[in-house]
């Protein structure tokens, strides 16, 4: 049964990355995210971003992802030392029970795990090709999601630059940001420069090539990449592209265009669209601001019944809000599972689930829930279950391992709970960032999240009790 080879393959491959350390992972050498609109990237994309200096990129352009920090990082990994930026994996793996983390899965894929020797033989001194590369050139959005950043979101940017930066003890949204500011003339960003000098020997190594943002349908670049695979064979590319599925039907239209024009071609293997939403109804317009659900519904099901070779997944940033309306989110993911299948093959499903846990801003993160939200999501990883491609043992399409692993870590991971002075901390913050976002987005977090008042009442009460002590230490 494929479900169980799955997992025997994540075993398998826990044992060979462990054969070389206990912290060696594939993605640390193969997998990159350039943010070019600022020139920082991160191996894989859960650390935080770094940047290479100007005198790096004009030795060799690959420095946009062989960094001499990252090779340091690399370094610490061969000799099993746990490198912090990679905190997420070391929480899903420290957590009680047998739990695969990223590092596992990423490694165990098909752009990384044949070059396990390769990686060695380079070791942390030299510089590698990516075989996994997600690109952003700018950050063009119409979005401001809720956890969102303002050098990932032009919309976010703007109503700093307006309003000032929230008053969280959390930095996260904070601007500007030195390191971070995007570069808004992209003809005269040396990123990008770079990245184009690099990309036609970069472009042959590629098995997976991902477009993000911003709004990657925004952006005049995503369409130069895609003409380019159009025209460029590399039979064993897999393409993605990112979009929030928010935007104008005549940009989704051009994406068509160019997707089909690629399909037509038989240049590469095959096309993924990815596309977020972390929950459902007015709660998921809330979390995603700029979000119109019927709007996402009209374009997505145009692209899905446009293009009949294309899959989608759906990339949900599980937090704190996505609790409530999940069940619903998961009812609509299990209906197209089953009536958008693959023309080849009515027994595989175009549409794809991949939930991860939202890591920053901790004040929206899904290990500050109570018991009765922790209950709702065990509930909901039982509905899984009651749903899965086991169980429905090929009936109709259900939820496949890779999907319930995912939940499944995710429930570990917000049972844990945190220590009570951070949940202190981070109510406030909660309290301090909604009743803001509120007052500056004209939206209703009490209307909306009934289950999360006493939470949010409780952070106010914090935020009140600190001011009357602050207001006591002055007079
Ligand atoms: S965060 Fe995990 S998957 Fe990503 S590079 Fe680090 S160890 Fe690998």
């Amino acid at each position: 049964m494929h479900g169980d080879s799955i997992m025997d393959e994540y075993n398998e491959t826990k044992k060979k990355l462990d054969s070389v350390s206990a912290s060696f992972c594939l993605a640390k050498w193969y997998q990159v995210t350039l943010h070019l609109q600022n020139g920082n990237n991160h191996s894989c994309h859960h650390p935080n971003t770094h940047q290479p200096t100007l005198a790096e990129l004009k030795a060799d352009p690959s420095a946009l992802h062989n960094t001499a920090f990252k090779k340091n990082i690399r370094k610490l990994m061969l000799k099993g030392v746990r490198p912090k930026e990679c905190e997420y994996c070391w929480k899903i793996e420290d957590t009680p029970g047998e739990h695969y983390s990223d590092r596992h899965i990423k490694s165990n894929d098909a752009w990384a795990k044949p070059y396990f020797e390769e990686a060695l033989k380079a070791g942390g001194k030299d510089n590698v090709n990516p075989k996994y590369l997600e690109v952003s050139f700018s950050n063009s959005c119409n979005f401001k999601c809720s956890y969102c950043l303002p050098h990932i979101s032009s919309s976010w940017m703007k109503e700093l630059k307006q309003f000032g930066n929230y008053d969280t003890q959390s930095a996260h949204h904070a601007y500007p940001r030195e390191d971070k500011m995007p570069i808004q003339d992209s003809e005269n960003n040396p990123y990008v420069k770079t990245f184009w000098e690099w990309w036609p020997s970069l472009y042959q190594d590629l098995k997976v090539l991902r477009i993000t943002g911003g709004e990657p349908l925004l952006v005049p670049d995503t369409f130069k990449v895609l003409e380019y695979v159009a025209t460029h064979p590399n039979k064993d590319l897999s393409l993605a592209i990112n979009t929030n599925l928010g935007v104008d039907q005549k940009f989704v239209n051009k994406a068509v265009t160019s997707i089909k024009k690629i399909l037509q071609s038989e240049h590469l293997k095959d096309i993924t669209l990815y596309t977020s939403l972390d929950t459902w109804g007015p709660q998921a317009e809330y979390i995603r601001f700029g979000l119109n659900l019927e709007l996402f519904k009209s374009n997505l099901f145009h692209v899905l019944d446009s293009i009949p070779d294309i899959k989608i997944a759906f990339m949900c940033t599980y937090n704190l809000l996505s609790v409530t309306e999940f069940r619903q989110f998961l009812e609509f993911i299990l209906e197209i599972k089953n009536k958008y299948t693959n023309p080849k093959n009515p027994h595989e499903s175009r549409i794809i689930l991949d939930i991860s846990y939202l890591k920053d801003p901790h004040f929206m993160c899904a290990n500050l829930v109570d018991t009765n939200l922790l209950d709702s999501m065990k509930s909901d990883l039982n509905f899984m279950k009651a749903n899965s491609d086991s169980f429905k043992n090929g009936k109709s399409i259900g939820f496949n391992d890779y999907e319930l692993n995912k939940m499944e870590r995710l429930v570990g991971f917000a049972a844990i709970g945190v220590e009570p002075n951070f949940k202190k901390m981070q109510l406030s913050d909660l309290y301090k960032f909604f009743s803001e976002y509120d007052r500056r987005r004209k939206t209703n977090f009490e209307k909306l999240f009934p289950r999360y008042l006493e939470m949010y009442y409780q952070g106010k009460s914090y935020v009140e009790e600190k001011l009357l002590s602050k207001q006591a230490d002055i007079s």
